[in-house]
């Protein structure tokens, strides 16, 4: 039985209320008066339902759809303006006793050579990626409590705060690794991680029990309740996801968009981020294997119905998708992407020469590269990872998102860590670009008072000063 505030798995993520909602979606997919009406409530910026979302992504007449772009990119200028908060991942350990089908981690993948970092090694990764300009980092590891518990976790964890190389520092580690108990993740709060991510892979349970054959992983309701146990654990950032091609992705969009109501009926605050991986090839695992590939356009219009649905939501794209593809995402919704990642162990200190990759890239480029492009697209590469070190998280963070007052921490925020990114790691044309960018951008902040003092930090971080925050 369907029922939001359960802290059942099923009956939370109910089978039968998304079949449900697809019938109906499917029924209604040409109902113009329907369609229009949910699109025209939306633009209140209050989100839609799930049964809602799934109307408007059957939605089968051109006219609306485009008014469904529109509508999301209106919403993602008038939150996020033209911001976009940069990451990267960095891997831990690829050694994993699961046995999840569609990733090369998996425990009889033979062929990928495991490796776990040491603390020093960890810590040629930190510096490495603080000599890029990253502050954000996203930490990966697989599931394995020989080689990686969670002691060696926040062991990494304190490494990576502890190392400021020249003007660098790691100010914000999110992290994603298996689902865990609520005292584990009072332990990753206490270490002073940011968001914990754990992606669903696919909410249909037969399936899930399919693609995770073996290992703890394959308790589709150890997995799907993670986020209630980190919940209580303290963390009131969580990040949801979904592989998009694991299941049809109208199932996994009303899925994820029903966990996402589940946290805000029973903790009062939705997902921090919402991820939006595609399914792509690497070692020993073959795309063509998965029937339920996601076309480019069918990708946009999943973006475009998320942000129209959770409107403050943060929603991050990754170097799975190509340069154009992160392009098209990050006008219809995408809020943060990575930059530079290497998806390997121990990838940014030194060149690969084993393989130990979760995927391929399909953007290769240098952070500097990719701020140039960000920038010359019209946007402004925000460094900021001022929230959760001014403590607003959770329902403090969400509130002050749903007034729109957070936009006046983000913009001098973004500005003042372009500046640093700038003036420590730019190439000269970057730097150019960018320096005429943050004159023009200061001009946008409405608040004097505001504009007066990121005026003045921003000639302090010219004259060596750094770390100022909103
Ligand atoms: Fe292990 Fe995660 Fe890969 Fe599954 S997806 S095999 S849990 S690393
Ligand atoms: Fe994100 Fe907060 Fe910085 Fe805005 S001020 S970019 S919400 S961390």
């Amino acid at each position: 039985m369907y029922d939001p505030k359960s802290m059942k798995a099923t009956e939370f993520i109910d089978d039968s209320e998304i079949l449900e909602t697809l019938a109906y979606a499917e029924e209604n997919k040409s109902n113009y008066e329907l369609i229009n009406s949910i699109i025209e409530r939306a633009r209140d910026c209050k989100g839609v339902t799930h049964k809602e979302a799934a109307v408007l992504l059957q939605c089968d007449i051109d006219e609306l759809n485009n008014k469904m772009y529109e509508l999301a990119k209106e919403i993602k200028q008038n939150i996020y303006g033209n911001r976009i908060v940069m990451f990267a991942p960095l891997y831990l350990s690829n050694y994993c006793i699961n046995s999840c089908v569609y990733c090369p981690y998996h425990i009889k993948n033979k062929n990928i050579c495991r490796k776990k970092l040491t603390q020093d090694e960890v810590r040629k990764e930190t510096i490495a990626l603080q000599d890029m300009g990253h502050k954000r980092l996203a930490l990966e590891a697989g599931e394995d409590p020989k080689n990686n518990p969670i002691e060696y976790i926040l062991e990494c964890i304190d490494t990576i705060y502890s190392i400021k190389h020249k003007n660098g520092a790691i100010r914000r580690v999110n992290v994603n690794i298996a689902a865990t108990t609520v005292e584990n993740y009072k332990r990753l709060k206490d270490a002073g991680i940011g968001t914990y991510i754990l992606f669903q892979e696919t909410y249909n349970k037969a399936n899930y029990e399919v693609l995770h054959p073996m290992g703890p992983k394959h308790d589709y309701n150890y997995h799907t309740e993670a986020m209630d146990r980190a919940m209580q654990g303290g963390i009131d950032d969580v990040g949801l996801g979904v592989l998009f091609g694991l299941n049809t992705y109208a199932y996994e969009l009303v899925g994820v968009l029903m966990h996402a109501e589940h946290l805000e009926a029973v903790f009062g605050v939705g997902p921090h981020t919402v991820s939006v991986p595609r399914i792509c090839p690497a070692d020993d695992i073959d795309v063509g294997d998965f029937t339920n590939a996601v076309p480019d356009e069918i990708w946009q219009k999943i973006i475009a119905i998320i942000r129209i649905a959770l409107p403050y939501t943060g929603m991050i794209v990754s170097t799975r998708e190509t340069p154009k593809n992160r392009e098209k995402a990050l006008e219809l919704g995408i809020s943060q992407i990575s930059g530079a990642s290497s998806t390997s162990v121990g990838g940014y200190a030194e060149q690969e020469e084993e393989n130990t990759a979760q995927f391929d890239r399909n953007d290769t480029r240098t952070l500097d590269e990719v701020v140039l492009w960000l920038m010359e697209l019209g946007y402004v590469p925000s460094f900021c990872t001022a929230c959760y070190r001014e403590g607003r998280t959770g329902d403090r963070f969400m509130a002050l998102a749903k007034t729109g007052s957070i936009r006046n921490c983000c913009h001098p925020n973004a500005l003042m860590t372009l500046k640093e990114y700038l003036i420590d790691y730019a190439s000269d044309k970057t730097k150019a670009v960018g320096e005429a960018l943050i004159k023009k951008e200061l001009l946008t902040i409405p608040n004097e008072k505001v504009r007066a003092i990121a005026e003045k930090n921003l000639e302090l971080i010219s004259e060596g000063q750094r770390d100022f925050r909103f």
